[in-house]
Protein backbone atom coordinates (compact mmCIF):
# COMPACT_ATOMS: atom_id res chain seq x y z
CA UNK A 1 0.00 0.00 0.00
CA UNK A 2 0.93 3.53 -0.78
CA UNK A 3 0.05 6.73 0.27
CA UNK A 4 0.47 10.17 -1.02
CA UNK A 5 0.34 13.70 1.50
CA UNK A 6 0.09 17.15 -0.06
CA UNK A 7 1.73 19.45 1.86
CA UNK A 8 0.62 22.44 1.09
CA UNK A 9 2.87 25.77 1.17
CA UNK A 10 5.45 24.33 3.62
CA UNK A 11 7.60 27.57 3.08
CA UNK A 12 4.49 29.79 3.93
CA UNK A 13 2.77 27.52 6.51
CA UNK A 14 5.03 26.27 8.92
CA UNK A 15 5.09 27.97 12.64
CA UNK A 16 6.34 26.24 15.22
CA UNK A 17 7.32 23.35 13.88
CA UNK A 18 3.98 22.01 11.97
CA UNK A 19 6.41 20.31 9.84
CA UNK A 20 7.12 17.42 12.14
CA UNK A 21 3.64 16.45 11.21
CA UNK A 22 4.61 15.17 7.98
CA UNK A 23 7.51 13.26 9.63
CA UNK A 24 5.34 11.70 11.80
CA UNK A 25 2.81 10.60 9.10
CA UNK A 26 5.30 9.37 7.16
CA UNK A 27 7.08 7.32 9.77
CA UNK A 28 3.76 5.86 11.23
CA UNK A 29 3.34 4.54 7.79
CA UNK A 30 6.61 3.41 7.04
CA UNK A 31 6.71 1.38 10.35
CA UNK A 32 3.92 -0.31 8.94
CA UNK A 33 5.37 -1.13 5.54
CA UNK A 34 3.11 1.41 3.76
CA UNK A 35 4.73 3.29 1.37
CA UNK A 36 4.55 7.23 2.51
CA UNK A 37 4.99 9.70 -1.04
CA UNK A 38 4.63 13.76 0.44
CA UNK A 39 4.09 16.18 -2.63
CA UNK A 40 4.96 19.68 -1.18
CA UNK A 41 2.95 22.06 -3.01
CA UNK A 42 4.70 25.44 -3.56
CA UNK A 43 3.32 29.40 -4.46
CA UNK A 44 2.23 28.93 -8.00
CA UNK A 45 2.08 25.46 -8.27
CA UNK A 46 -1.03 23.89 -9.63
CA UNK A 47 -2.79 21.16 -7.06
CA UNK A 48 -4.29 17.82 -8.29
CA UNK A 49 -6.28 16.84 -5.41
CA UNK A 50 -7.01 13.93 -7.45
CA UNK A 51 -3.37 12.61 -6.61
CA UNK A 52 -3.57 13.33 -2.80
CA UNK A 53 -4.83 10.76 -0.30
CA UNK A 54 -4.22 13.43 2.75
CA UNK A 55 -3.77 16.85 2.95
CA UNK A 56 -1.88 19.25 5.52
CA UNK A 57 -2.14 22.55 5.51
CA UNK A 58 0.04 24.48 8.65
CA UNK A 59 -0.01 27.88 10.16
CA UNK A 60 0.92 31.31 9.49
CA UNK A 61 1.30 34.88 10.40
CA UNK A 62 -1.49 37.15 9.08
CA UNK A 63 0.90 38.17 6.18
CA UNK A 64 1.56 34.76 4.95
CA UNK A 65 -1.95 34.05 5.14
CA UNK A 66 -3.02 36.52 2.99
CA UNK A 67 0.00 35.11 0.23
CA UNK A 68 -1.68 31.68 0.33
CA UNK A 69 -5.21 32.77 0.01
CA UNK A 70 -4.31 34.10 -3.52
CA UNK A 71 -3.18 30.70 -4.65
CA UNK A 72 -5.28 28.52 -2.69
CA UNK A 73 -8.31 30.67 -4.47
CA UNK A 74 -7.28 28.96 -7.48
CA UNK A 75 -8.50 25.60 -6.23
CA UNK A 76 -11.49 26.52 -4.13
CA UNK A 77 -13.77 24.03 -5.88
CA UNK A 78 -11.04 21.25 -6.54
CA UNK A 79 -10.68 21.68 -2.55
CA UNK A 80 -14.36 21.86 -1.70
CA UNK A 81 -14.76 18.82 -3.68
CA UNK A 82 -12.02 16.82 -2.09
CA UNK A 83 -13.44 17.62 1.36
CA UNK A 84 -16.95 17.12 0.42
CA UNK A 85 -15.79 13.32 -1.15
CA UNK A 86 -14.70 12.66 1.95
CA UNK A 87 -10.59 13.26 1.61
CA UNK A 88 -8.57 13.54 4.60
CA UNK A 89 -6.93 16.84 5.56
CA UNK A 90 -5.51 18.53 8.86
CA UNK A 91 -5.23 22.49 8.75
CA UNK A 92 -3.76 23.97 11.95
CA UNK A 93 -4.52 27.31 13.01
CA UNK A 94 -3.61 29.91 10.04
CA UNK A 95 -4.70 26.95 7.78
CA UNK A 96 -7.92 26.02 9.78
CA UNK A 97 -9.10 29.64 9.68
CA UNK A 98 -8.42 29.64 5.69
CA UNK A 99 -11.10 26.63 4.57
CA UNK A 100 -13.73 29.33 6.82
CA UNK A 101 -15.63 31.98 4.92
CA UNK A 102 -13.16 34.68 5.97
CA UNK A 103 -10.23 35.99 8.85
CA UNK A 104 -10.72 39.74 9.54
CA UNK A 105 -7.62 40.48 11.00
CA UNK A 106 -6.97 44.29 12.60
CA UNK A 107 -5.92 45.45 9.01
CA UNK A 108 -8.29 43.57 6.60
CA UNK A 109 -10.29 41.05 5.55
CA UNK A 110 -8.15 37.98 4.38
CA UNK A 111 -10.85 35.65 2.46
CA UNK A 112 -11.45 31.92 2.91
CA UNK A 113 -12.19 28.94 1.08
CA UNK A 114 -15.60 29.02 2.16
CA UNK A 115 -15.22 25.14 2.72
CA UNK A 116 -16.48 25.12 5.77
CA UNK A 117 -19.11 27.57 6.95
CA UNK A 118 -17.23 28.97 9.68
CA UNK A 119 -15.01 33.06 10.39
CA UNK A 120 -12.25 34.19 12.25
CA UNK A 121 -12.16 37.53 14.01
CA UNK A 122 -9.01 39.26 15.42
CA UNK A 123 -8.71 40.32 18.94
CA UNK A 124 -6.22 42.28 20.22
CA UNK A 125 -4.97 39.85 23.32
CA UNK A 126 -3.40 36.98 21.67
CA UNK A 127 -4.40 33.39 23.06
CA UNK A 128 -0.98 31.89 23.64
CA UNK A 129 0.45 28.57 25.70
CA UNK A 130 -0.11 25.05 26.36
CA UNK A 131 -3.66 23.78 25.49
CA UNK A 132 -4.63 20.13 26.61
CA UNK A 133 -8.49 18.83 24.96
CA UNK A 134 -10.58 16.14 25.30
CA UNK A 135 -12.04 14.68 22.58
CA UNK A 136 -14.78 11.94 21.65
CA UNK A 137 -12.85 10.57 19.28
CA UNK A 138 -9.74 9.91 21.47
CA UNK A 139 -8.98 7.73 24.09
CA UNK A 140 -6.00 10.27 25.37
CA UNK A 141 -6.16 14.10 26.01
CA UNK A 142 -5.00 15.96 23.20
CA UNK A 143 -2.69 18.17 23.67
CA UNK A 144 -0.78 21.39 22.13
CA UNK A 145 0.48 24.73 21.85
CA UNK A 146 -1.61 27.34 20.70
CA UNK A 147 -1.00 30.88 19.43
CA UNK A 148 -3.43 32.80 17.38
CA UNK A 149 -5.02 36.20 17.46
CA UNK A 150 -7.99 35.06 15.71
CA UNK A 151 -11.41 34.09 17.67
CA UNK A 152 -12.86 30.97 14.96
CA UNK A 153 -16.57 30.56 15.62
CA UNK A 154 -17.61 27.20 14.19
CA UNK A 155 -21.30 27.65 14.17
CA UNK A 156 -22.88 24.33 15.17
CA UNK A 157 -20.61 21.88 13.29
CA UNK A 158 -18.62 19.98 15.84
CA UNK A 159 -15.99 20.73 17.60
CA UNK A 160 -12.70 18.59 17.62
CA UNK A 161 -12.75 18.17 21.58
CA UNK A 162 -14.02 20.44 24.71
CA UNK A 163 -10.83 22.37 26.15
CA UNK A 164 -9.45 21.12 29.48
CA UNK A 165 -6.63 23.69 29.78
CA UNK A 166 -5.79 26.77 27.54
CA UNK A 167 -8.35 28.55 25.31
CA UNK A 168 -9.55 26.74 22.09
CA UNK A 169 -11.83 28.36 19.16
CA UNK A 170 -12.50 31.49 21.01
CA UNK A 171 -11.36 31.46 24.54
CA UNK A 172 -14.97 31.74 26.08
CA UNK A 173 -16.68 28.73 23.59
CA UNK A 174 -14.81 25.83 25.71
CA UNK A 175 -14.43 24.15 22.23
CA UNK A 176 -11.30 23.61 20.15
CA UNK A 177 -10.95 23.02 16.56
CA UNK A 178 -13.49 21.18 14.33
CA UNK A 179 -14.43 18.08 13.16
CA UNK A 180 -16.43 17.84 9.11
CA UNK A 181 -16.35 14.63 7.69
CA UNK A 182 -12.44 13.33 7.41
CA UNK A 183 -11.31 17.01 7.82
CA UNK A 184 -9.83 18.06 11.20
CA UNK A 185 -9.17 21.67 11.98
CA UNK A 186 -7.57 22.99 14.79
CA UNK A 187 -5.56 25.52 17.37
CA UNK A 188 -2.87 23.02 18.02
CA UNK A 189 0.86 23.58 16.99
CA UNK A 190 3.30 22.02 18.59
CA UNK A 191 3.54 19.99 16.12
CA UNK A 192 0.37 18.03 16.88
CA UNK A 193 1.15 14.84 16.05
CA UNK A 194 4.08 13.50 17.02
CA UNK A 195 2.74 14.22 20.43
CA UNK A 196 -0.21 13.21 19.61
CA UNK A 197 0.12 9.13 17.97
CA UNK A 198 -3.54 8.66 18.36
CA UNK A 199 -4.72 11.40 16.04
CA UNK A 200 -1.75 10.52 13.78
CA UNK A 201 -3.64 7.35 12.89
CA UNK A 202 -6.88 8.58 12.91
CA UNK A 203 -5.98 10.77 9.73
CA UNK A 204 -4.00 7.57 8.33
CA UNK A 205 -6.57 5.45 8.76
CA UNK A 206 -9.29 7.38 7.36
CA UNK A 207 -7.03 8.36 4.58
CA UNK A 208 -6.03 4.46 3.48
CA UNK A 209 -9.94 3.49 3.70
CA UNK A 210 -10.62 6.72 1.91
CA UNK A 211 -8.27 5.31 -0.61
CA UNK A 212 -8.69 1.75 -0.96
CA UNK A 213 -12.26 1.83 -0.21
CA UNK A 214 -12.10 -0.93 2.28
CA UNK A 215 -11.81 -1.01 5.85
CA UNK A 216 -8.28 -1.05 7.36
CA UNK A 217 -7.05 -1.23 10.48
CA UNK A 218 -3.55 -0.11 11.14
CA UNK A 219 -1.60 -2.44 13.16
CA UNK A 220 -1.08 -0.67 16.82
CA UNK A 221 2.45 0.66 17.41
CA UNK A 222 4.39 0.77 20.72
CA UNK A 223 3.63 4.81 21.69
CA UNK A 224 5.25 4.12 25.30
CA UNK A 225 7.59 7.06 24.74
CA UNK A 226 4.68 9.09 23.05
CA UNK A 227 2.50 8.57 25.73
CA UNK A 228 4.22 9.36 28.59
CA UNK A 229 5.84 12.50 26.67
CA UNK A 230 1.52 13.02 25.70
CA UNK A 231 0.63 12.28 29.63
CA UNK A 232 3.61 14.64 31.09
CA UNK A 233 2.22 17.67 28.55
CA UNK A 234 -1.10 17.27 30.17
CA UNK A 235 -0.83 16.73 33.44
CA UNK A 236 1.66 19.69 33.32
CA UNK A 237 -0.65 22.10 31.85
CA UNK A 238 -3.72 21.05 34.06
N1 LIG B 1 -2.27 34.52 11.98
C1 LIG B 1 -3.25 33.77 12.68
C2 LIG B 1 -3.59 34.35 14.05
O1 LIG B 1 -2.79 35.02 14.65
C3 LIG B 1 -2.81 32.33 12.78
C4 LIG B 1 -1.56 32.15 13.59
C5 LIG B 1 -1.03 30.75 13.60
O2 LIG B 1 -1.12 30.01 12.62
N2 LIG B 1 -0.41 30.40 14.69
O3 LIG B 1 -4.65 34.14 14.54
Amino acid sequence: MRLTIGHLYPDLLNLYGDRGNIQCLQKRLAWRGIEPEVKAVHAGDKIDFSKLDLVLLGGGSDREQKLVCRYLKKVKQSFREYVEDGGVVLAVCGGYQLLGNYYKTNQTTIEGLEILDIHTEWKVKRLTGNIVVRSKLFQHPVVGFENHSGRTYIGNYTPLGQVISGQGNTGKSGQEGIIYKNLIGTYLHGPLLPKNPEVCDYLLEHALRWKYRRKIVLEPLSDVLEQRANRYIAEGAM
